[in-house]
């Protein structure tokens, strides 16, 4: 039985959990990390080192919407944060396009018969919409047109989501394009830059800069960790929580923990703050949630990814921090460059460092691939595309991250819904925080917004924040102010995304 009570025992050491763990640090409430990744903290930002070559889980771009997150962006890594120049471009049937397009070279490049069908299907998108969307491809067409959707939309979007555009919720589309049009893409095109007057009017697709650290996003949750330490807080690596137990006598929970070999330790805190997947969290809470909660959370699907970092003679092909390949050819869905994400994620300026992007699921076949194989499809595949010659890699590693995305098909808001209701009113003291935490499809600054209103309604003791109001710009509004449900609020803004996933 432990002895200490913490103010929180934390699960996980990504964004939000540490987030939450230094803002309570600051205010000298004892804390406790606790993290399955032996070696890394950051989660889905963390930074692999492999042999001196750093590499990110997708590019992470540092920009928000919230002057609040920004802010601790600043006080946790300041010095280390550079201003990076974007560029990223799509690749589909043997050409580049500029991303975000520019009308006259995507024109050129389609060609005059196809740029004519494009304009005609827009055209017939406006004047014959489908009313009332539900499907992420009925969404996108009456946006940009049924030709648009084919060449930019459809093949991405099923790489990304292993699933039709037709099963994917109009939902989802809403939420992550509703910021870009063809409209404001043809805008940004044609008129000379201005700079925003303020960051609301940003979208956040269309920045053409944006912060990064020196080595990697990485970089700067290691510093938050360090810091948390310094305050005297607890986080603690290789531990994986296996039970969440709440003991109504003690009004505490009672949160075991296996290490790498094995050994179980309990940790016991007035409060539970959770990252891990909704359907993990509600499999070990103890008393067990009602058998409706139960399936639901057992509904939330998730989607993997895996990263073939290639290490690459540097012959100066490719310099964009990214680029999307929508070309149904390859399985490949989008490569990184890491070296132009910073010039110290290399540790040689004669290689670049390349991150071949797969969408997967862990069932799948190429989930389990041995890793060599997985090195020789990347290999295969950058020669095809042209970004580099198989004979310039010099080697690879390969990275997996399940649960990367959170599905978003048509049931799971009901379902995020029911488990949200038996959580709130059998356990006031759990907090739900974060993107798998809360099952939302969101970036950092939203993880972090969570987190950061989690900390304050646990020094309150109250909550006084409902987090499931935070936008996915980590925009809080009050219920009521803007909407009476956390759904409404959402819906409500516009969202990072390119034409595919961020
Ligand atoms: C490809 C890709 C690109 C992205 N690009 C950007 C970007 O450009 N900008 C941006 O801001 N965001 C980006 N994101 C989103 C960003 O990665 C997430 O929003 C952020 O990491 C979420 O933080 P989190 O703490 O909620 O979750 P996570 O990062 O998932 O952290 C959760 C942590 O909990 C741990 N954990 C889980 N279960 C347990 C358990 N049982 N016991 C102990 N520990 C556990 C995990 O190991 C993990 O470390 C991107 C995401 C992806 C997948």
């Amino acid at each position: 039985m432990p002895t200490a009570v913490f103010k929180a025992v934390i699960v996980g050491a990504g964004p939000a959990g540490l987030t939450a763990a230094y803002e309570l640090s600051k205010k000298n409430a004892p804390v406790v990390v606790l993290e399955s990744d032996p070696e890394y903290v950051g989660g889905i930002s963390r930074t692999v080192n492999y042999k001196g070559f750093h590499f990110d889980i997708g590019g992470h771009r540092f920009f928000s919407k919230s002057r609040e997150v920004e802010d601790l962006w600043s006080e946790i890594a300041g010095p280390d944060m550079l201003e990076r120049p974007r560029s990223s471009r799509i690749y589909y049937r043997g050409q580049f396009y500029t991303y975000p397009l520019k009308p006259f070279e995507a024109l050129s490049k389609l060609g005059l018969f196809e740029s004519t069908r494009c304009m005609l299907s827009f055209a017939k998108a406006r004047l014959r919409p489908t009313p009332n969307p539900r499907t992420f491809e009925d969404w996108v067409v009456n946006q940009f047109g049924e030709r648009l959707f084919r060449i930019f939309f459809k093949t991405y979007t099923e790489k990304v989501w292993g699933m039709s555009c037709q099963e994917i919720s109009a939902d989802w589309a809403a939420q992550r394009i509703k910021g870009l049009s063809l409209g404001s893409a043809i805008k940004h095109a044609l008129l000379p830059p201005r700079k925003p007057k303020d960051r609301q009017q940003v979208v956040k697709t269309l920045i053409d800069t944006f912060r990064y650290p020196r080595r990697g996003p990485g970089m700067m949750w290691e510093a938050c960790a360090t810091k948390i330490r310094q305050l005297g807080g607890e986080v603690l690596l290789g531990r994986r929580v296996t039970g969440c137990r709440f003991d109504s006598g003690r009004k505490v929970w009672i949160v075991a923990a296996r290490d790498a070999n094995g050994q179980t330790e309990e940790f016991c805190g007035e409060n539970l703050v959770s990252s891990m997947p909704i359907r993990e969290l509600v499999a070990q809470i103890e008393p067990k949630l009602s058998d409706e909660a139960n399936r639901a959370a057992k509904s939330l699907r998730y989607r993997d990814f895996l990263t073939v970092g290639l290490i690459v003679r540097d012959q100066g092909r490719f310099t964009d921090n990214w680029i999307y390949i929508h070309d149904p050819s390859v399985q490949v869905g989008r490569v990184q460059n890491y070296k132009s994400w910073s010039p110290e994620m290399v540790p040689d300026p004669a290689y670049c460092s390349y991150g071949l992007e797969y969408f997967c699921f862990e069932d799948d076949r190429m989930w389990s691939a041995p890793d060599a194989d997985l090195i020789a499809l990347a290999k295969n595949e950058i020669q095809q595309i042209n970004l580099a010659a198989a004979a310039d890699v010099v080697d690879g590693c390969v990275i997996r991250q399940p649960k990367a995305y959170p599905v978003y098909d048509d049931a799971y808001q009901r379902h995020v819904a029911t488990v949200r209701a038996s959580l709130e009113t059998s356990f006031p003291t759990l907090h739900l925080v974060g993107r798998n935490g809360m099952h939302k499809y969101n970036n950092q600054d939203h993880a972090m917004m969570t987190a950061m209103l989690t900390a304050k309604n646990i020094l309150a003791g109250d909550r006084k924040y409902d987090v499931w109001a935070v936008n996915q710009d980590a925009e809080y509004h009050e219920a009521g102010a803007a909407g009476e449900n956390a759904a409404e609020v959402l819906g409500d803004k516009p969202a990072e995304t390119s034409l595919g996933v961020a």
